[in-house]
């Protein structure tokens, strides 16, 4: 649509009915022809909208008023919803989320993907609140007092939050408890404009299964006066604490941990269980952060492999070798590759602590590895893959076609890149038999998927 042809102004009012929802969870409407995204709309409804921006292929627009509305719509539960970027999807209720989801991950397999596929409807949590074992949250002050919370959405303004809905009570705790600590004892929050003050942020860090809590701290400045006080209020007040540590990070950044990392306090580690496997978890490594639907996302895999025993099995993106350690149980011999140094270690650690012997891991990117132990002359049976959001290098699905294993599992935390790629692995002899959506982030708009594709 040319510029003129736009059929709205921006601080027009204009009435719309939702026709669909976007992949960041905004309402999607039709002006003859014209496109409005507009936050908080949800299909079926009508509603009056005002215009913010007008682009040439699309614009945006706010919620005034909503004249009909969807049996969808559902009051958000957690006060601060309409400031916190935390979430997305809490208007919605939880059972028209999940069918959202269903139908975004339909909608790439026939557009993206262009294939037949059946897509199952999303597995969801029975209770989807509290589930987040981490907290990663930013520290600031407002009209002198201690604030902490998530960042306002599109913005740097921190939005205290005494409660987050979708985190562990513990964590909540955590929080609650560096505050008043930093209160106590005159600590000032690190203002990023003025690159002045102390504390950064604060990280909680849960096990479920075990109980344990890891309390780290973020600082500007490796000097923490009232050290052992401040130690001495947190193991008191936070009887579950097992790990209180320190990370130092001197640079003017939004990137959260600097360099230096030390244990003020307790182990540098604390465990956690998913399944049957023991996992150690650091303060800088990464780790699911909804076990309970880590899982059944991992289960999910675990079948789609089909896993006799007899298998060799290549595990591409390995991470900390969750999965790995988990086709483990299952397999004659997993390879791990992964990017990261540190998780390669974290991986290895975790391999020695439950017992595991028949899993190597190996650093470097797949699609450079991976060809590598095809040089070597090793035949998966299985290649799982977990890449990140923006998919598989194209080299290295060529090089899974040139392996042909009996299988590929695909696991996804972007359906678009996910269709993406199995549209290259079918026109390189594959087929997609099925496709499991997890909702592994409840009131958000991520989606994590598990498809299998036989040779
Ligand atoms: N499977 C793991 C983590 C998957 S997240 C788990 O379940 O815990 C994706 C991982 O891919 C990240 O750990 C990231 O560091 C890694 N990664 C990104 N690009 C990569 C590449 N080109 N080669 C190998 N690993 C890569």
């Amino acid at each position: 649509m040319s510029i003129q042809d736009i059929p709205v102004k921006k601080n027009d009012v204009v009435e719309v009915e939702f026709v669909d929802i976007s992949h960041d969870g905004a309402g999607v409407a039709k002006v003859d022809g014209y496109t409005l995204f507009v936050p908080y709309g949800i299909p079926g409804e009508t509603a009056d909208v005002k215009v913010i921006k007008t682009k040439k292929g699309f614009g945006f627009g706010k919620l005034v008023n909503v004249k009909v509305e969807s049996e969808d719509r559902n009051t958000p539960p957690c006060p601060i919803f309409y400031q916190c970027g935390g979430c997305q999807t809490q208007h919605i209720t939880y059972d028209s989320q999940l069918r959202f989801k269903h139908k975004q991950v339909q909608d790439v397999m026939e557009r993206i993907a262009k294939i037949d596929v059946p897509v199952h409807p999303v597995l969801g949590m029975e209770d989807p609140w509290r589930y987040r074992n981490k907290a990663q949250v930013p520290v600031g002050e407002e009209n002198g007092k201690i604030v902490a919370g998530f960042y306002q959405q599109r913005s740097h303004q921190i939005i205290d939050m005494d409660q987050c809905l979708i985190q562990e009570q513990e964590n909540d705790e955590v929080l609650r408890v560096v505050k008043e600590i930093a209160e106590k004892y005159g600590i000032r929050a690190y203002d990023e404009r003025s690159h002045r003050g102390t504390l950064r942020h604060v990280v909680a860090k849960y096990g479920k299964q075990t109980d344990d809590i890891m309390v780290v701290i973020v600082t500007k400045n490796k000097d923490l006066p009232n050290r052992k006080n401040i130690i001495n209020d947190i193991t008191e007040k936070l009887p579950k604490v097992k790990s209180i540590v320190q990370n130092v990070n001197p640079k003017r950044t939004n990137v959260i941990f600097g360099d230096e990392t030390r244990v003020l306090w307790g182990s540098p580690y604390i465990y956690d269980t998913i399944g049957d496997i023991k996992f150690a978890i650091s303060a800088r490594s990464f780790y699911q952060v909804n076990p309970d639907q880590t899982k059944v996302l991992y289960d999910q895999a675990l079948e789609y492999a089909g896993l006799t025993g007899n298998e060799t099995v290549i595990d591409a993106y390995c991470g900390i070798g969750t999965i790995s350690l988990f086709l483990a149980q299952k397999a004659k011999q997993v390879y791990g590759v992964e990017i990261v140094p540190e998780a390669i270690e974290d991986a290895k650690r975790n391999a020695e602590l439950n017992g595991i012997t028949n899993a190597e891991f190996a650093v470097g990117e797949a699609e450079n590895v991976i060809p590598a132990w095809k040089e070597q002359g090793i035949k998966p049976d299985v290649i799982v893959v977990d890449p990140p959001r923006k998919g598989c290098e194209e080299s290295l699905l060529q090089t899974i076609i040139d392996m042909k294993p009996e299988k590929v599992v695909y696991v996804s935390c972007n359906p678009a890149t996910l269709a993406r790629d199995l549209r290259i692995l079918e026109d390189g002899g594959f087929n997609t038999k099925e496709v499991q959506p997890v909702d592994m982030f409840p009131h958000t708009t991520h989606v994590e998927c598990v498809a299998v594709l036989e040779l």
